[in-house]
């Protein structure tokens, strides 16, 4: 049963999972009202990312049924609060993984609120009234507006959407190492998926000569066609993977499975960062041998603050950078599921929430 709390008074229909079988369903619940700090916003597309399958299935053990999953949320802005005059009713906006964070910490005052201990996300969280968030899965959101970011005009609204979540989370560590202003630097792509691919989308933007490091070959063409990635390795060919030694500045690892970071540290030059965002549930394997005779790093980034997420859309909206998507309705997101479990999706499946839903 949806929890009541005071001021939960808006009707809102989504879909959400009620149980491990990780099935979603057609769901009514109640948001509460837009309060001074709040907008509301018509969702219009909501992106499904790896984490929404996680919670839904309840992998991790944290879930609190029934989820509403959804966090790679844009819409318009139909409802402002007194405070949150920086919108306006009609805006194109869009809502990330951060719901709330505790506003007064070293992070929070740093535009840093990804890593605020207190942080609350979009769904599965407890807002600060004490209710369980609720995701973009919906036909409505009420966010808190320092949580909101604007959408360039000349960007889609759908293929935009998981730049919320898969666009920052291979955004901040770019920009945190180095990787943004500089360009002419050598960087690896580890994975071309869902992150994978924004990340070759950006490193090509800010001027960098960017490698996909994958373990299909068959992903070549794709990534030094379209994607205009400038080399490809096959991570499993030892013979390529030593001619690429100690060849790159900065590897992004994109990979969500068990995986050997080993090999790929050898790509490192002298000095050289490798940032993880691909959340592996296994540990990973992590050699010390390449890590002492390159003096390299290996550091991990968890999504972004959202001033930085502001950036990055500006900058998207400059560069033209969207994901690649597969609209879908959302009567087909439980087929989308079972084909995201399989990584069949290029690169990300955005939910056409408004399409079927447009009463408001
Ligand atoms: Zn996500
Ligand atoms: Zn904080």
């Amino acid at each position: 049963m949806a929890q009541e709390t005071q001021n939960h008074t808006l009707t809102v229909s989504g879909w959400a999972a009620h149980d491990s079988s990780g099935e979603i369903k057609p769901y009514t619940f109640k948001r509460r009202e837009n309060g001074e700090n709040d907008v509301t916003i018509k969702v219009l597309y909501c992106g499904i990312c790896h984490t929404d399958l996680h919670y839904a299935k309840n992998d991790w053990g944290i879930t609190m049924y029934p989820v509403v999953p959804g966090h790679e949320i844009t819409g318009v802005v139909i409802k402002v609060g007194s405070n949150a005059g920086k919108f306006k009713i009609g805006d194109r906006v869009g809502v990330g993984c951060l719901a709330a964070s505790c506003l007064e910490c070293e992070f929070c005052a740093n535009s840093q609120e990804n890593y605020c201990d207190q942080i609350q996300f979009t769904y599965n969280g407890i807002f600060w009234d004490g209710s369980i968030t609720y995701g973009g899965y919906s036909n409505v959101i009420v966010a808190d507006y320092r949580y909101v970011v604007r959408i360039p005009e000349n960007l889609p609204m759908d293929s935009v959407a998981p730049l919320l979540c898969a666009g920052i989370t291979v955004f901040s560590p770019l920009k945190d190492n180095g990787m943004l202003g500089s360009p002419g630097k050598k960087m690896g792509v580890v994975g071309l998926g869902g992150l994978g691919h924004v990340a070759v989308k950006f490193g090509k933007a800010f001027g960098h000569h960017v490698t996909v490091i994958s373990t299909s070959p068959s992903k070549e063409t794709e990534a030094k066609g379209r994607l205009g990635a400038d080399d490809f390795m096959v991570s499993t060919n030892s013979q390529q993977m030593q001619a690429g030694n100690r060849s790159l500045d900065f590897i992004l690892d994109t990979v969500s499975a068990k995986h050997s970071l080993g090999p790929i540290l050898e790509l490192l030059k002298v000095d050289g960062t490798l940032v993880t965002v691909g959340a592996p549930d296994q540990p990973l394997e992590l050699p010390s041998f390449p890590l002492i005779f390159g003096k390299r790093s290996v550091k991990g980034s968890m999504t972004g603050g959202i001033r930085e997420t502001q950036e990055m859309m500006d900058l998207c909206g400059q560069h033209n950078i969207t994901c690649d998507v597969e609209v879908i309705t959302p009567d087909t997101i439980n087929e989308a599921m079972d084909r995201l479990a399989k990584n069949d999706v290029r690169y990300r499946f955005v939910i056409d929430i408004a399409g079927r839903i447009s009463n408001l």
